[in-house]
């Protein structure tokens, strides 16, 4: 925490254990922070001199690092237990003391059993949250609101089904109940419409094979054990079926043909990350689905002409949200991050969604507009913390949107020297 910088307001942490879908990086998994920021200043406006990117370097369990002789990390085992949390507490308190209990922080990509837990542990304390969970939550959960301007089948009558029960599919699953929440649904009842499947089958109560732990527990069913994925389809029936445990190729085209056969348009999310690992692709989709599906990625794919008709599939980017909700909560001055924030900004993305777009099968903005996307996301949680009373920034700016965009990074050359290194105005 050396860096000259003091007027640092946004942190991305990260320990390296699961970079991507490409595993323990240790020291090497400084990218992401940086890439991650990156964004925050391409797409968010946010000033680049006020974004601190952060490994910390615990070890690496990867034994081919550990055998490099030019590794740049520590030589050893990753830290765990006791020590580990203590270091990470250590962290968390130096942020505050050292920029202020303002300061962002975002986790990004800590593996599955730590994610939950610092979550869990820091998010009232901290102003924090973590983007494989929260980030993508948001992004899929829009995706899913302007899907149903397609289907014409409210929320609340839909039926889930998630191949893969980690950070992104636990993440979305319990925006969607807080999505049902908000349509008068119980929280029993909207779980309720929620299933997962694992690497051991359905996710029922008293499973033999491997049980239910941890996060999972709540949206365990009553139901007799299902083994495979196509087992489990046909057994649900679900509206919307999102693949997020990059397993590549399993939404066979007998699974998205029984999904057309029980659905007039079925839902179709490959969320699993690299194209690889996608749960199948847009063609394959739009192909077994006679074209009648709604169909989102998490990797691009081209274009798809089938029958006559050219669909331009949606990327469901987590870059669409946590650029956004980074400024607003920066701009508003907020102190925590609760769920809500995340489902306000999945209600925003889905809002930008043209009827052009749903037109040709894009459940997403255009790529092109996410700076606008970006500002007005910043613009309504800006709305929001100071109508509760949740803002710190005062005095409280009457048009929220222009004060934000006051707050921009300017890319033109000179005013950016301007603005981070304070000089005079060069221009006459
Ligand atoms: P994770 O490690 O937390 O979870 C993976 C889950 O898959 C685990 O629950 C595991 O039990 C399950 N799984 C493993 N093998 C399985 C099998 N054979 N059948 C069923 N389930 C199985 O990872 P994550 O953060 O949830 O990410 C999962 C995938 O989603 C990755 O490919 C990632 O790139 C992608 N992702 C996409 C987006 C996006 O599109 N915006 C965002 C985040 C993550």
């Amino acid at each position: 925490m050396n860096r000259p910088e003091s007027d640092v307001r946004a942190i991305v942490v990260t320990d390296g254990e699961r970079i991507l879908g490409l595993g323990d990086l240790g020291a090497y998994g400084m990218g992401i922070p940086v890439g991650k920021l990156a964004l925050y200043t391409a797409l968010g406006g946010i000033k680049p001199h006020q974004c601190l990117p952060v490994v910390l370097d615990v070890g690496t369990n990867n034994q081919t690092l550990l055998d490099d002789p030019v590794y740049i990390g520590l030589r050893q085992k990753r830290a765990t237990g006791e020590m580990y949390d203590a270091f990470i507490d250590e962290f968390m308190e130096a942020v505050v003391s050292r920029y202020g209990q303002n300061t962002l922080i975002q986790f990004e990509d800590f593996a599955n059993h730590n994610a939950f837990r610092f979550l869990a542990k820091y998010r009232e304390k901290f102003c924090t949250f973590n983007d494989d969970i929260q980030g993508t939550a948001s992004v899929a959960v829009a995706g899913i609101l302007a899907s149903l301007r397609i289907t014409n089948i409210p929320l609340s009558k839909n039926k889930f089904l998630f191949q893969g029960a980690g950070e992104a599919s636990i993440g979305i699953a319990n925006l969607i109940v807080a999505a049902m929440e908000e349509e008068g649904l119980s929280q029993e009842e909207a779980r309720s419409h929620i299933w997962l499947v694992d690497s051991k089958g359905l996710i029922v109560k008293n499973r033999t094979e491997g049980g239910v732990a941890g996060h999972k527990i709540p949206y365990a069913k009553d139901h007799p054990p299902v083994k495979s994925l196509e087992d489990a389809v046909n057994t649900v029936k679900p509206t919307c079926l999102i693949g997020a445990a990059a397993i590549g190729g399993v939404f066979t085209p007998s699974l998205l043909k029984s999904m057309a056969s029980f659905n007039e348009k079925p839902i179709i999310f490959a969320l699993s990350n690299p194209t690889s690992k996608a749960e199948c692709t847009a063609e394959d989709a739009y192909i077994n689905t006679d074209g009648r599906c709604v169909f989102a990625s998490g990797s691009p794919f081209d274009p798809v002409t089938y029958k006559g008709q050219t669909f331009y599939s949606g990327q469901g980017n987590n870059s669409y949200i946590f650029p956004g909700v980074a400024l607003g909560v920066i701009c508003s001055g907020l102190h925590h991050i609760s769920d809500n924030i995340f489902l306000m900004a999945a209600q925003k993305l889905a809002s930008l969604v043209t009827e052009d777009d749903l037109r040709i099968g894009r459940v997403y903005p255009s790529l092109k507009t996410i700076q606008n996307v970006s500002l007005k996301i910043a613009a309504y949680i800006t709305e929001h913390a100071y109508a509760k009373r949740l803002a710190s920034t005062y005095p409280e700016p009457v048009n929220k949107e222009a004060f934000i965009r006051s707050q921009l990074y300017d890319t033109h050359y000179l005013h950016a020297l301007q603005q981070t290194y304070k000089w005079p105005n060069l221009e006459r």
